[in-house]
Order: C-alpha cells, then structure tokens, then sequence
C-alpha cells in the first residue's frame, strides 16, 4: 500500500517513522521497517502504527518502511512487511501485486518461507543472484526481469550502502533533500523534508545513495527530472 525510505544518516528510524504515519491517509493493516547499518534490524507487525515500538537504531544509515494492505495472505506480523532472505540480509517492502508468486515460489526450492504473501519470492530471489556474485542493484534488476504483475518495491542488502527501488504500473518517487535522499509512494511520505522530487518511471531501476540517486532502464542510464512540489501536504 504505502512505501518509504531513506538514506543520509543518523535519523533513519525517526524518518521512517515519519514516513509511516504521514502515509497512514491511504489505510492500512499492518506496518513495519527495516533500518540497516551492520546489521538488517526488521520491526513489523499487524495493526497500527501507534502500536510499533521502532527503537532508535542511531547506527542505522538507512532504511525502508510500509504500511500494507493486504492482498495475499491474512493481515499478520509474519505477513507485514519487510520481508527477509533466509540469511536476513536481504529487506523487501512492495506494493501491488506480484502475479507469478506461485511459480517462481516453486523454482525457489530450498528456501524457507516465513509468510503467505507474494511479495516474499522477491528477497529470496535477491538472495540467489547475489549468492551468484551480483550486487544490490544488479540483483533487483534481474529479478524484476522474472516478476509479473503491477508492483513497486524497495530494496536493501546488509552489504551494500544504498536502497534499490524499481516500479513496474504502481508509482514511486524519489525526494532530492539536503541531509540525504527519500523514497515514497507518494510525495506525501517525506513533504516536511524536502520538496525536490523526482518521478520514477515503469521499468526503472533506481539506486539512492546518501549524495544522489542514479536511475536504469533497461540497461540504460537515465535522468528524471526534478521537480519542485509545491502544493501543501
Ligand atoms: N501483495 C502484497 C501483500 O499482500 C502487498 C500489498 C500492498 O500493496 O500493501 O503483502
């Protein structure tokens, strides 16, 4: 349902807290993040924001969050998202649906599944191109190669200083701020902290680092332009 992120420093989690809440408006029925510094600390759980208990992870350079609405599996705390490889070093939040979960939940033998949903195939096969050498990135991009569906999902790996993001029918959109970069579903999830945006694309692969984000198409780089919003949240 919502996504948010972001990268830059020692406020991850009051960030992502943030983001959280300012994306409640859309509903939901569970919620969670993930912050990363050397480790991939997960806090999800059904029910409210209110109800999270996010501790300060001041280490914890970066991070994702969600609020979910249910699709595929009932609303649980195994169910929300982030969801983990098996190692838990890979974190993955999604909106919208992927198609061909089953399938690629069965080319996916060996691996362990701790929730009913779709979005969980998406870490483990992160897992497996990075098992095969890829990074981050690489990996995001030859997995969105494999999902069917509509979908936008952000990415983190406990080895990698960045988030990936990529969106395929379902928006996403990157905040340029001073003290590092956003990621949202919508402008919404991070207007208090800057208000220069870019739009991502279907079929862009995105990588946020603390100074900037670069984009991919298709093997391509490209530019999005950046946008000034200026309407009031
Ligand atoms: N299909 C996913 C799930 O059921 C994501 C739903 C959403 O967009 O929140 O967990």
């Amino acid at each position: 349902c919502g996504i948010t992120g972001y990268i830059g420093g020692g406020e991850s989690a009051s960030v992502l807290s943030t983001g959280l809440k300012n994306l409640e408006y859309r509903g939901y029925d569970s919620a969670g993040i993930a912050l990363v510094g050397d480790q991939v600390k997960v806090h999800k759980q059904e029910g409210t924001i209110d109800g999270l208990t996010i501790p300060n992870e001041t280490e914890a350079t970066h991070g994702i969050g969600h609020t979910r609405w249910s699709t595929h599996g009932e609303p649980t705390d195994e169910n929300a998202h982030p969801h983990t490889d098996c190692r838990g070093d890979v974190a993955v939040v999604h909106n919208g649906i992927i198609s061909n979960y089953t399938k690629l939940k069965e080319e996916l033998a060996g691996h362990i599944f701790e929730s009913e949903t779709d979005t969980e195939v998406i870490p483990h096969l992160i897992e497996e191109e990075i098992a095969r050498g890829a990074d981050l990135r690489a990996a995001v991009t030859r997995v969105l190669d494999k999902l069917e569906g509509s979908f936008a999902v952000a990415a983190t790996h406990v080895d990698y200083e960045g988030i990936v993001a990529a969106r395929q029918d379902s928006p996403l959109v990157i905040g340029h701020g001073e003290d590092g970069m956003y990621l949202g579903s919508d402008v919404t999830a991070f207007v208090e902290y800057t208000r220069q945006v870019s739009y991502l694309e279907d079929g862009d692969v995105a990588h946020l680092s603390e100074d900037g984000i670069t984009i991919f198409n298709d093997g391509e780089r490209v530019e999005r332009e950046i946008q000034t919003v200026d309407w009031d949240a």
